[in-house]
């Protein structure tokens, strides 16, 4: 395992924990990439990694992953993620988590942890007992909850983006969008599509899904993977990532893709290519960053509106984007990672001269939140 290497190959991180109990069946590894322009927010994911390199690898990418999303969305915060080796359904234990929170605490805020995949809300609670340095708690404990209606909503002001920036107006009366995947981001979306006056149409592996919605909405069905290369203005993929590859590219019949999915582009080269078919794509990172302008609403003392309102920003941001593309003539991929890296340079730079209010680590939560307000 060489460790230093992977830290200077995935993005030079400001600091990797290593966490070991023994006792509590702990081995997780905590990465902050770049705490600029705040704490390093990002979720704690629970995997069965194949190795321990696997897991060191992944937490290095997502935690920069992170640092790119909160400057790109214009919050306070920075990357980063934690990574716990094991199997989420039959390794977890109240101590596995409590000691995982032991060691998030002793980091005084400058990592905020959250769910991810293989966590969950009880999980978060575990850690809750023994940090406040946590988000994504229930919302008895003044939590926000599940995230995904709001990254469902970012999404539609994704999706509003890209047909203003095409067609002059943020209008969706009568725009065909294709939207693939009706889990918690994919069903939410449609009905905020539905209402907006858009012509839907929709796909999922699980027919009982598919039979709900298209029940619920009498909305036209498409196959799974068909409904990539399908004829409509916006396709919104919300299920699975690298939908946009080698196979896909060449038969693609939409104008726009704007989607809540992850890492929708198999690779760069796509949005490359996608920009030389005259396709305009939305960020993916930029579309998705809904659920954690969520939890940063959480950061401050939560409420829903609030939170549904900071999700408007979406828009405004992917407007930025599409400029930054216009005027450098660059792919809109290659430009969020422009407006994400301006941010972090810009606000960096301020600091040199004058300590900001975000520029050390708190003691307390509430310390943290007073700060950033
Ligand atoms: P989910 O698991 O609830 O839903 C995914 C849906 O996609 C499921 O209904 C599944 O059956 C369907 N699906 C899987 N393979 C498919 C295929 N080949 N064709 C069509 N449908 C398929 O997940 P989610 O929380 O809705 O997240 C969806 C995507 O959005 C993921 O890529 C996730 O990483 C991303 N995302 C989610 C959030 C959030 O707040 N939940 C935030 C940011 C990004």
């Amino acid at each position: 395992m060489f460790t230093f290497e992977h830290i200077e190959k995935h993005g030079e991180h400001e600091e990797v924990i290593f966490c070991h109990n023994k006792k509590a069946g702990l081995k997780a590894i905590i990465a902050i990439h770049n705490t600029t322009l705040g704490p390093a927010l990002g979720g704690t994911r629970m995997w069965n990694y194949a190795s321990e390199e696997d897991a060191l690898v992944d937490v290095l990418r997502l935690s920069k992953g992170m640092t790119y999303k909160a400057a790109a969305a214009g919050l306070n915060l920075g990357g980063g993620k934690a990574v716990i080796i094991g199997d989420s359904k039959t390794q977890k234990t109240e101590a596995m988590f409590r000691a995982f929170g032991t060691y998030v605490n002793s980091l005084q805020g400058k990592y905020i942890t959250a769910e991810d995949v293989g966590t969950t809300v009880k999980d978060m609670e575990y850690v809750f007992m023994e940090t406040p340095f946590v988000t994504g708690i229930p919302v008895a404990f003044g939590g926000s909850g599940d995230p995904s209606p709001y990254t469902a909503h970012g999404t539609l002001m994704g999706i509003k983006a890209v047909v203003k920036e095409k067609y002059g107006s943020d209008s969706l009366q009568d725009v065909k969008v294709a939207v693939q995947g009706l889990g918690n981001v994919g069903s939410n979306l449609v009905d905020f599509l539905v209402k907006e006056g858009a012509v839907v149409s929709i796909a999922d592996i699980d027919q009982d899904k598919v039979k709900m919605i298209s029940e619920k909405h009498n909305l036209k069905v498409e196959d799974p993977n068909g409904i990539i290369t399908s004829e409509c203005d916006v396709f919104a993929p919300c299920a699975l990532g690298a939908v946009i590859n080698d196979d896909t590219i060449g038969n693609l019949k939409c104008k726009m893709i704007a989607g809540g999915a992850n890492n929708i582009l198999a690779e760069s080269k796509h949005g490359d290519q996608l920009m030389e078919l005259g396709i305009l794509y939305a960020p993916d990172y930029v579309v998705n960053a809904g659920g954690l302008m969520n939890v940063f609403v959480e950061l401050e003392g939560y409420s829903s509106d609030r939170a549904f309102e900071k999700t408007t920003q979406v828009f405004d941001n992917l407007m930025h984007v599409f400029k930054i593309a216009k005027d450098e003539n660059i792919p809109t991929q290659k430009a969020a990672d422009r407006l994400a890296e301006r941010r972090i340079d810009e606000i960096g730079s301020l600091r040199k001269q004058h300590h900001g209010r975000t520029a050390r680590p708190f003691s307390t939560l509430k310390e943290m939140t007073t700060r950033q307000k």
